[in-house]
């Protein structure tokens, strides 16, 4: 029994990753970040000088990069890319736009399917990004599709980028998360689409404690 699935998907700077986090701590069941596996792939393949236009190889890498998700001391969860702490590092601009464009291509997504697959497990898994439900877990009990609007993301993504020292500036970002948002919603492959049956959840004026009681009471509505 790999036990139940809860999809969340949507656009970056909906709180997927936050509220994802929170939802699997609560119910003490596993999570699945699949965005940071594209960002992994992307760093790995800027590290190793890799063409993109090679497409098998960028599948055998997407199928056998070694990646750890391993617990910290202090019960933090840092990943790991061939023996290398990566944790801050897939988290800038430049790699999320790296993973978005390997993102597009049909032998990398197939290359991370089975992966992403194997983290459902017993008790429970959250499994956080853009196709959950609508692919890697067609059949998940519970699917969320979390979103807001471009202007809110933007500003969420200049407040996370300002804390870290990083100077932006919020029209560039809102006209960057718009263009990420096209190419994730008009790809052929896995387009960014709410799964049928999914519950859509509008935070734009939500907390994100909020967020987290609406996916509470609906899991609990279903098992
Ligand atoms: O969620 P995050 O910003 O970490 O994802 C980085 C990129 O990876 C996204 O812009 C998207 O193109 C891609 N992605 C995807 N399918 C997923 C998760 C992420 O295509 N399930």
């Amino acid at each position: 029994n790999q036990g139940p699935v809860i999809t969340i998907d949507g656009p970056s700077g909906a709180g997927k990753g936050t509220v994802s986090q929170l939802v699997a701590e609560k119910l003490g069941w596993h999570l699945l970040d699949s965005g940071a596996l594209y960002r992994l792939l992307a760093l790995a393949v800027s590290h190793h000088g890799m063409s993109e236009n090679d497409v098998e190889t960028l599948k055998v890498l997407a199928e056998h990069l070694d990646i750890q998700f391993q617990q910290s001391a202090e019960g933090k969860v840092e990943i790991v890319l061939e023996g290398e702490v990566v944790t801050q590092a897939i988290r800038t601009e430049e790699v999320g736009n790296a993973a978005s464009k390997l993102a597009a291509i049909p032998e990398v997504r197939q290359g991370l399917l089975l992966r992403q697959r194997a983290f459902a497990q017993a008790p429970g898994l959250v499994a956080d990004g853009r196709d959950m439900g609508t692919v890697v877990f067609p059949s998940a009990q519970i699917k969320i599709f979390l979103t807001a609007s471009a202007e809110e993301r933007a500003q969420r993504r200049l407040l996370q980028l300002q804390q870290k020292g990083e100077t932006v500036n919020l029209e560039t970002l809102v006209k960057t998360i718009k263009e990420r948002d096209e190419r994730d919603a008009n790809r052929v492959i896995a387009p960014l689409v709410p799964a049928a049956g999914a519950l859509v959840i509008d935070s734009t004026d939500l907390t994100i404690e909020q967020v987290v009681e609406i996916i509470l009471a609906e899991t609990a509505k279903a098992g």
